[in-house]
């Protein structure tokens, strides 16, 4: 896929170098500043969306309902959080002083990292692109955004919205593929945020470390999902449906694959084939309301699992595809060996391999199998036995009897761990992860015993003893 232009490595340099000297002289350093920025992108966005919701057409058919949802609607709506709550975030938090330091005061100050480099991803090209931005605003930082080449469309969108928004320079963009990543990071930035795969988040790790690079790392991984033996069948298959069709799967926190408990596995199976016809009709190939995936590549890399036939475990239902429209049907595999790649690959597509398990603990050592994932979903009636799951089980995030919609929720803290990522944000987890938490101790100048000062004596050493009481 073209991208509109290339931008060469030397007028990177000189924007990395813009953007630094922006930020050391205050752009963004009022509060004021922040909210008038934010209300710019705000007004951009509002009147580019027809622009947006086209361009995610031409990107890969995504439906207007899922682009003005996931996309639009998502981040006007993190602005608007964030606008609400920036005074009270930007405020230094005040932080306990021991009686031993009195009367001195301590607190804690939120300082912007300075300029900062965005790299995001294809699959929610917009958001994915833009919701750092606006903690990376709110903080007080500069910004050079690097939004995906497999997206070119809405990376054009995005370069004139950022364009129409900032005039003063707060954000640039640069448009381009791996290269112009590499070159970005060359430059010395004061945070690096990086949306994307774990084989990528690696060399921007390494990227990082050359500068000592603080950095967040939203990666993917093989998000399982857990259904108990007690689980309302209809409301389970509907959201795991949901979770696993909206975007046509590819979605980092999408269900990877479903582990059931074996006395309601046949029930489960029928009811998530029901759930795909009753949503996408009984040709999804055509449906208006099924994104398609975003390239040739990524259609044959999930062709792949389909040919893989019996090793794969059998098409229950869905299987079928078209290449040219590169739509696969939401596809459900039944009883794939836990040795196949699509239990060891991210799938990152609307195929659902469904295993059954007699007993918690094997879903649990089928999970272990990976690496942390970056979402973990457990479908049951039983609250307490969710709790116990989920404190058993390590992941980024969770949910509770549904799919995905946790990201729905700014309050939350959003990120993996391990390899599933490094970092959070979202609401205030994001305004925190762009910012350096500075520890300032503010010391009185009226009272300034000798105790601590040298010429040290045995009195002194005695003292100090009784008064620390150690
Ligand atoms: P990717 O890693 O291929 O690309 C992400 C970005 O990195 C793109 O802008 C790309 O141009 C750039 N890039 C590519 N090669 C690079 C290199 N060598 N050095 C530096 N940058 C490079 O990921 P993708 O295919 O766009 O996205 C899919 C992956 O992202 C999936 O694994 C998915 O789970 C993950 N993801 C994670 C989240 C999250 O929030 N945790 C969200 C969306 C996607």
């Amino acid at each position: 896929m073209v991208v509109s232009h290339m931008v060469p490595a030397h007028s990177l340099n000189a924007s990395a170098a813009r953007l630094r000297t922006r930020q050391r002289s205050g752009l963004l350093c009022e509060f004021g500043a922040r909210q008038q920025a934010l209300t710019r992108l705000d007004g951009a966005i509002r009147r580019a969306e027809t622009e947006i919701i086209d361009a995610l057409t031409r990107d890969f058919r995504k439906p207007t309902f899922e682009s003005y949802s996931t996309e639009i609607a998502f981040i006007r709506g993190e602005i608007a959080q964030t606008q609400r709550h920036l005074k009270r975030w930007m405020r230094p938090r005040r932080a306990s002083t021991p009686l031993f330091l009195q009367p001195a005061t301590s607190r804690v100050e939120f300082e912007p990292w300075g300029s900062v480099l965005i790299i995001a991803p294809w699959n929610y090209p917009f958001q994915l692109a833009l919701a750092p931005v606006i903690s990376a605003l709110a903080a007080g930082n500069t910004i050079m955004l690097k939004p995906s080449e497999l997206a070119p469309h809405t990376a054009t969108v995005i370069e004139s919205i950022v364009a129409a928004a900032f005039p003063n320079g707060e954000v640039e963009t640069a448009i381009g593929g791996a290269e112009v990543a590499r070159d970005l990071l060359d430059q010395q930035w004061d945070h690096i945020f990086f949306t994307g795969s774990t084989r990528v988040g690696r060399l921007v790790y390494q990227a990082a470390a050359k500068y000592l690079t603080p950095v967040v790392l939203e990666l993917g991984g093989k998000s399982p999902c857990v259904v108990a033996a007690d689980a309302e069948l209809k409301t389970t298959a509907r959201r795991i449906v949901w979770g696993k069709c909206v975007n046509a799967g590819q979605t980092c926190i999408a269900p990877d694959y479903v582990l059931v408990d074996n006395q309601i596995k046949d029930k489960l199976c029928t009811a998530l084939s029901h759930e795909i016809e009753r949503a996408y009709g009984p040709s999804p190939l055509e449906s208006e309301d099924y994104a398609s995936l975003i390239s040739d590549n990524h259609f044959s890399r999930l062709a792949g699992f389909l040919k893989q036939g019996s090793k794969e475990g059998r098409i229950f239902s869905g299987g079928r595809s078209d290449p040219a429209g590169r739509r696969i049907e939401p596809t459900i595999i039944r009883d794939p060996s836990p040795e196949s790649p699509i239990m060891q690959e991210e799938i990152f597509g609307p195929i659902l391999p469904v295993l059954g398990f007699d007993h918690i603990g094997e879903a649990e050592s089928i999970i272990a199998r990976n690496p942390n994932p970056l979402a973990l979903y457990y479908f049951s009636r039983d609250r307490k036995a969710a709790s116990r799951f989920l404190k058993r089980v390590p992941s980024g995030g969770a949910a509770i009897n549904d799919t995905v919609m946790q990201v729905g929720n700014t309050a939350l803290p959003f990120g993996g761990r391990g390899a599933s990522g490094v970092g959070l944000y979202h609401g205030r987890w994001g305004f925190e992860s762009f910012s350096h938490k500075k520890g300032v101790f503010s010391q009185s100048l009226l009272l300034d015993p000798p105790l601590r000062y040298a010429p040290y004596s045995e009195r002194q050493l005695s003292i100090i003893r009784k008064v620390l009481g150690f």
